[in-house]
């Protein structure tokens, strides 16, 4: 090997498809991974790309759904998750569902028979000073390196737990209902004094909400979990326990705020909604983390004014996950930017999903195999899910509430010209996937 080789740390899906596409290249590759040696609570096995929960890899619809459009510009890349989920495919309807043995088997027996790739095992539990690298170390992160990469950022820049709030496309908000205004006005321009959407909620509204969330379905924590770091970001479910009132006076207190469609009526509580990205197609309810299941969260939310027909990018959860604050930390080519030797991909750089994390480690491992050999690549173009993806963790997300994210059409800049809300939805998101394709196939032919 020489000092052109490229190491990737982590043979999970970020990590394996890196190592794929660099080797592709025709770049040598170290993959680190500390399985068997070092385990996770999750991990089961020795292989690469292991699906630690569901087998399934979401919507294939490349037309209509912006993960299936990620599997199609994933495919057209060669990619090797894709490639393996294809062979190992179950019947699931419209989702892609795999043999998860057979699937990580499969990536594990791919990437063993590339000459230039070499295994080895065993954790690294800190940041190199030389050679290039990739750390796709994911959720599960070896405390070890966490603490590396911590020292590296900063504390407060990595985080070990997401509490996430869910998040809500704009277009789906009742704006007869909501009226955006900052708490008592503040803000020094008009734009940060109407910078939070809000819902009001009457008496019997909020009782009726309180009641539903008491009521609502809820996950338990995973072995290996701790609750421990809940201090200042409650469930909201936990807080609604502790007492009828306490969401009253956190996160739905209604002091400061008058609604601008009624304003002799004072709100007896109020949710807040937050810009979640820099387009504002995306909206977060302010403090809403939950451990309540995916489909009590829709109902219960739907009950909250202005969120009745509200579509949802994600909902929200709280779950072990090590991911870094990358729309301050990350260039644009996912760099570290006080170390460019070290590039980040996957879930640790705040993407969220087996196929985001992927995605991720797909460019990670072209960006560095051409960096190596002195090849220039054009800028992943922004309107295909790849760019919408890398854009929005390296620089289009509101750092200071970043929080890990799925791919979704939220994150597209919009076809000029169609209509919004849902009744123009389904030829938007034609439209997003066309123009997502063209500018994909444009970058992989340039890209060769
Ligand atoms: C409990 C749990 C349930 C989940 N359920 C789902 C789900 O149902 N659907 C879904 O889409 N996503 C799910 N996820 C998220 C999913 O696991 C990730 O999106 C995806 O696996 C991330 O890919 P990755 O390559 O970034 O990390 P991983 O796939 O986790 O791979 C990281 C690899 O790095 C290795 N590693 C860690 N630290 C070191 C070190 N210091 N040195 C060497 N090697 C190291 C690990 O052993 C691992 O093999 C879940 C995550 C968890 C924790």
């Amino acid at each position: 090997m020489t000092d052109k080789t490229l190491h990737i740390v982590g043979g999970g899906m970020a990590g394996s498809e890196a190592a794929w596409q660099a080797a592709h290249m025709g770049v040598d590759v170290v993959l680190h991974e500390m399985r068997p040696k070092v385990e996770t609570f999750a991990h089961q096995t020795d292989d690469f790309a292991e699906m630690v929960c569901s087998n399934s890899f979401r919507s294939d619809d490349d037309e209509q759904n912006a993960v299936g459009l990620l599997h199609w510009e994933m495919r057209q890349a060669n990619g090797l998750i894709m490639s393996s989920a294809d062979h190992n495919r179950l019947p699931a309807g419209g989702a892609l569902a795999v043999d998860r043995d057979a699937f990580a088997q499969y990536v594990t027996e791919k990437l063993r028979a590339l000459p230039n790739i070499r295994v080895e095992y065993g954790e690294i539990s800190d940041l190199p000073t030389d050679g290039h690298w990739i750390f796709a170390t994911g959720p599960l992160t070896s405390p070890a390196l966490g603490d590396a990469i911590a020292n590296e950022t900063g504390t407060d820049r990595l985080a070990f737990f997401d509490a996430i709030a869910p998040i809500v496309y704009a277009d789906s908000i009742d704006m007869d209902v909501v009226w955006a205004q900052s708490r008592y006005d503040k803000g020094d321009t008009e734009d940060e004094r109407r910078a939070y959407l809000n819902c009001p909620m009457t008496r019997d509204q909020y009782e009726a909400f309180i009641d539903a969330l008491l009521a609502a379905d809820k996950t338990e924590f995973h072995e290996g979990e701790t609750a421990t770091y809940f201090d200042g970001c409650l469930p909201i479910e936990v807080m609604a326990e502790r007492g009828r009132d306490t969401l009253r006076f956190g996160p739905m207190k209604p002091v400061g705020l008058t609604n601008a469609h009624k304003p002799d009526d004072k709100p007896y509580a109020v949710v807040q909604l937050r810009r979640d990205n820099a387009l504002g197609t995306l909206y977060n309810i302010v403090g809403f983390q939950t451990k309540m299941k995916y489909g009590a969260q829709t109902d219960v939310f739907r009950m909250i004014p202005g969120l009745e027909n509200a579509s949802f990018a994600r909902l929200g959860g709280i779950h072990r996950n090590t991911f870094m604050n990358s729309p301050t930390l990350l260039d644009s080519q996912m760099r570290l930017k006080s170390r460019p030797n070290l590039r980040f991909a996957g879930q640790v750089t705040g993407v969220e999903g087996y196929v985001e994390s992927a995605a991720m480690g797909l460019l990670a491992g072209r960006l560095a195999a051409a960096e190596l050999l002195g090849l220039d690549l054009p800028d992943v173009p922004q309107d295909t899910a790849m760019g919408a993806l890398i854009h929005h963790i390296t620089g289009g997300a509101e750092a200071k509430s970043f929080q890990p994210m799925n791919v979704n059409f939220g994150l597209f800049r919009p076809v000029d010209g169609l209509k919004g809300g849902r009744r123009g939805r389904k030829d938007r998101y034609k439209a997003y996937t066309d123009r997502a394709k063209a500018a994909w196939i444009d970058w992989l032919e340039q890209s060769t």
